[in-house]
């Protein structure tokens, strides 16, 4: 009998690599079913939906399987129903089943509102696809049905790369950069309400055994899979563990060049321990970038969320620490969470910078997602949302416009504390610290000016925004990005043309940088952030100068690339000072080596600006500057 399994996803990355996710999560439910000789005689698997090809396409090939399951996430739902309602029209005896966390499974109306579900699963799938499976070959085959399975404590699972499971796709796909999960352990012992992971897995983590893992990691090096994302909540949590994965890793990285790159998420109160498995990757020039989810720095807010992170003073010890050993810090935050205000939001972005975090913030709008317990607090917080059809991050769909199917997603617009209007300047101040200070044109002055003259992140964003917003063209950004969004409640698709830069919504708050590179305007950005800086603050004029050309240089300009490394000279230490490598900043002069960070030179500015948005976590836009 043939079954199907459907995880599709978007097309990840950089669109020329033309790289899918492997299916993973469908995958494993396969090797744990089929280990059992008579599911595996019995049954075999005719596809894998991997990616979102035209329905119509899909649903023929899906006809004449015997039962087919649909993995569900935020990403896939729709899509996912759309194939399913058509499939039972074509073909209405095909079995379907239904799990993942994305499955509406508390709707009390399911089966009526989703009449092409047979079987709902809830919690993890893999025991209860082998039963129904079992039952299946026994003519059992509950129609409507519920199945709640029981949390899986022992992960004695085989594992879908090392039982061959995939050969066959990845032998029919040759030009597809496959992109390899791997899951080391299952669950989160945190419940923050924003999230479905913590209380899908009721707390308790329950890991795979190493020597799978390690197996796993051989299996990606020899398929030559050069990007692998590691499903951990918490990396680095199992101290011990956790570091001899990272040596295996690195070993392999080293050995044979895969992976080279890694995407995971590391423990929520990190430590001095994440910082010694963050410094192996960086070793073998595998860039995770030390990643603080803080989602939000206000008492109260985390609070309201029931989220635990370390307390700032601790993030500034990390910070430090991390700075000593020349490792970026990123950070994550949320907008929009119940109980944040702007003032309190300002404060977030000042606590950030005043704990030394400046290589990265990506903030995001909070989601509702389907089974997060945050849908309880919805009248507590008087939480609005609008659908959104466009929230996939760092994903693109190859299927012409007629083909598509728009996957939904409940997008914060307001609160109890934030009105439309100040959520939505919330985002826009965002943008502006994130273009300025992150993407490298005013972090320089505004370090020294909150080291040296005691002047505050806030106020200094505060008065250099206000004068920002007399520039023709940032008035003209600005008023698009807020047609833009506000027409986004309506339609629930951001629409935005910029300069001839097409932004996504997830791209606004990091998009600053985006518009000047695409404007060629970075240097004027920085001429118009040195009058500021003079007419308003009592600054040194050699200071002043070592601002502008410091920053003029370190940014990686389009058309201005430095191929072989530049020699540059500074009338003061500034530079040093503002990365924490001395007291004070005196007139001595100084001679910098500015060297491109990653050597990589693209020959076409859509490609920079890909570049700009899709590297910076690994601070591509920022040459390299080492003291001679
Ligand atoms: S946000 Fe992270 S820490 Fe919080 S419950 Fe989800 S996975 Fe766990």
């Amino acid at each position: 009998m043939n079954v199907a399994f459907v995880q599709p996803n978007f097309q990840t990355g950089p669109r020329h690599l033309n790289a899918f996710y492997l299916p993973y999560t469908v995958g494993i439910l396969w090797s744990y079913a089929s280990q059992y000789p008579h599911i595996n005689e019995n049954f075999s698997v005719k596809h894998w939906i991997f990616r979102r090809d035209p329905v119509e396409q899909v649903v023929k090939q899906l006809a004449d399987c015997e039962i087919v399951f649909f993995s569900l996430y935020v990403w896939n739902r729709e899509y996912c129903f759309k194939i399913a309602k058509k499939l039972k029209e074509l073909n209405p005896k095909v079995y379907t089943v239904f799990g993942g966390p994305d499955l509406p499974h508390r709707n009390k109306n399911l089966f009526d509102e989703f009449p092409f579900i047979d079987v709902a699963v809830i919690g993890e799938g893999e025991h209860m696809v082998y039963e129904i499976l079992d039952q299946y070959l026994i003519g059992n085959r509950p129609n409507k049905h519920r199945a709640h399975a029981p949390r899986i404590r022992d992960l004695e699972i085989p594992s879908p790369y090392l039982t061959g499971i995939f050969d066959e796709l990845i032998a029919a796909h040759p030009d597809i950069e496959w992109m390899p999960t791997l899951e080391t352990d299952r669950g989160c012992p945190y419940k923050c309400t924003f999230c479905d992971w913590g209380s899908l897995t009721s707390s308790k983590v329950v890991k795979f055994g190493l020597e799978r893992v390690f197996a796993e990691l051989e299996w990606f090096s020899k398929m030559k899979m050069p990007f692998l994302t590691m499903t951990n909540a918490n990396f680095g949590i199992f101290k011990e563990r956790d570091i001899l994965i990272t040596d295996k890793i690195v070993e392999l990285s080293r050995e044979t060049g895969y992976p080279s790159g890694l995407g995971v998420s590391y423990a929520k109160n990190s430590n001095k321990d994440v910082f010694d498995i963050v410094r192996k990757f960086q070793e073998v020039n595998i860039q995770t970038g030390f990643i603080l989810s803080l989602q939000t720095t206000t008492d109260s807010v985390l609070e309201n969320v029931k989220r635990t992170n370390m307390n700032i003073n601790d993030v500034s010890e990390i910070a430090n620490y991390g700075r000593s050993l020349q490792l970026p810090i990123f950070t994550e935050i949320i907008m929009g969470l119940p109980g944040e205000t702007l003032e309190s939001w300002k404060q977030n972005i000042k606590n950030i910078l005043d704990a030394g975090l400046h290589n990265g913030i990506d903030a995001f709008l909070l989601n509702m997602i389907e089974n997060a317990p945050m849908v309880d607090d919805i009248e507590k917080y008087d939480l609005k949302t609008f659908a959104a059809y466009d929230m996939f991050y760092e994903t693109s769909d190859s299927l012409e416009e007629s083909d598509r199917v728009n996957e939904t997603i409940q997008v914060i617009k307001s609160t109890s504390t934030l009105t439309v209007d100040e959520l939505l300047e919330t985002i826009i101040y965002t943008w502006f610290v994130i273009g300025f200070h992150i993407h490298g044109i005013s972090d320089i002055i505004a370090i020294y000016l909150r080291r040296a003259k005691n002047v505050s992140y806030k106020e200094f964003y505060d008065k250099l925004i206000d004068q920002l917003r007399k520039d023709q063209n940032i008035i003209e950004w600005e008023n698009k990005i807020r047609h833009a969004y506000l027409d986004w409640h309506n339609t629930g698709i951001f629409k935005l043309d910029l300069i001839g830069l097409k932004l996504s919504s997830w791209q606004v708050p990091n998009s600053m940088s985006l518009i000047m590179h695409q404007t060629n305007t970075v240097d004027h950005y920085i001429d118009i952030v040195k009058d500021f800086v003079i007419s308003n603050y009592d600054i040194d004029a050699d200071i002043i100068n070592d601002y502008e050309v410091l920053s003029k240089n370190r940014i990686k300009q389009w058309g201005r690339y430095n191929i072989t490394p530049k020699q540059i000279c500074t009338k003061t230490t500034l530079f040093d000072f503002t990365q924490n490598l001395c007291y004070s900043v005196t007139n001595e002069q100084q001679q910098y080596l500015i060297a491109d960070r990653y050597n990589q030179f693209p020959t076409e500015l859509s490609q920079h600006i890909d570049y700009v948005i899709y590297g910076r976590r690994k601070m591509w836009v920022l040459n390299v500057v080492d003291k001679l």
